[in-house]
């Protein structure tokens, strides 16, 4: 049975770029629709997602089949990303930590295989913001400044594109659509004032489609991913989404140890000792928090 990769859906199509074929600007795609048992599974094929299809006499398709998933992302739902930006701006708005803490967790527990942060607006910051920078470097994240508007950081970005799908995650109005602009003018994503695209989003629901950079590589057309499900994440499992600390985690007295109040936790003596960031075991107390309300809440 052939097989390609779904690249856009809408009203109960899903276009698939069939295997063999090269995603251009404007590609040639086969119009399916889903065989009856998958199609009662919601969520079973979304974009990203390799599938087999039967082709019928009319030109159009049946997807038979979803292959296994490399990664799957919520909200807007796309699998096999194999890299995540997770983009902010160090001005307008101000850079919000706990909300980049979340993000990276989000990305750590989607298994995406390469994470990256994207910070744009340098030529808003007067000053250095290594600084800032610093803990999520120290964690082993590769930190990239950019300027969509004084074009810095374009070239480093487009090389990591290269051979990869790529999203671009973070909270409206940091620059998303303009970096992906001035990566490739072809791409031409909506951008500008922040009120006016909430307000066009509400009128329209956009599911997520992907589309080739002319430099390389496979971008995701979406307004951002949303950070706000980590209350479904099991607690025994957070502080292994912080990098740095999966070391320390097998250091602690109790092995049910929640990094939080335990005596004699590997965690609370790397912090007594400086080896991690406050920030970054703030952002652990805060989601760990979170995790518990929830759960207190049912
Ligand atoms: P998105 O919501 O993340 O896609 O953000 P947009 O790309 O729509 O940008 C939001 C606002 O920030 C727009 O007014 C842009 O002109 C502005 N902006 C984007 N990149 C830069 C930049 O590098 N520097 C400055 N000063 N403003 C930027």
């Amino acid at each position: 049975m052939p097989t390609g990769q779904v690249i856009k859906t809408y009203n109960g199509f899903y276009y698939v770029l069939e295997d063999g074929r090269e995603l251009t600007q404007n590609p040639e795609l086969l119009s399916c629709r889903l065989r009856g048992r998958i199609k009662r599974i919601k969520g079973s094929v979304v974009t990203g997602d390799m599938v087999e299809y039967e082709l019928l006499g009319d030109g159009t398709g049946v997807i038979e089949k979803r292959l296994p998933r490399k990664t799957l992302l919520h909200r807007p739902s796309v699998a096999n990303i194999d890299q995540v930006i997770i983009t902010f701006a160090l001005r307008e708005p101000d850079i919000n930590s706990l909300l980049l803490n979340r993000f990276l967790v989000l990305a750590e527990w989607s298994d995406i295989p390469e994470i990256v942060i994207c910070l744009n607006k340098t030529d808003l910051l007067p000053a250095s913001a290594d600084e800032f920078v610093k803990p999520y470097v120290d964690a082993g994240y590769r930190v990239i400044f950019a300027s969509a508007h004084e074009k810095q950081g374009i070239e480093e970005i487009r090389s990591l594109l290269k051979g990869k799908v790529t999203a671009f995650a973070g909270p409206s109005g940091v620059g998303k659509s303009s970096l992906l602009n001035a990566i490739d003018s072809n791409l031409s994503l909506t951008t500008g004032v922040i009120s006016e695209k909430i307000k066009r989003g509400k009128h329209t629901t956009r599911a997520a489609c992907l589309l080739p950079v002319a430099s390389g590589g496979i971008v995701v057309d979406t307004p951002g991913f949303s950070a706000a499900e980590l209350e479904q994440l099991d607690k025994n499992l957070l502080a292994g989404y912080f990098p740095e600390f999966r070391p320390l985690i097998e250091k602690c007295y109790y092995n049910t140890c929640t990094h939080s109040h335990e005596p004699d936790c590997g965690i609370k003596n790397a912090l007594a000792e400086g080896i991690i960031s406050q920030e970054r075991y703030d952002a652990y107390l805060n989601i760990l928090q979170s995790i518990l309300e929830r759960k207190k809440a049912y």
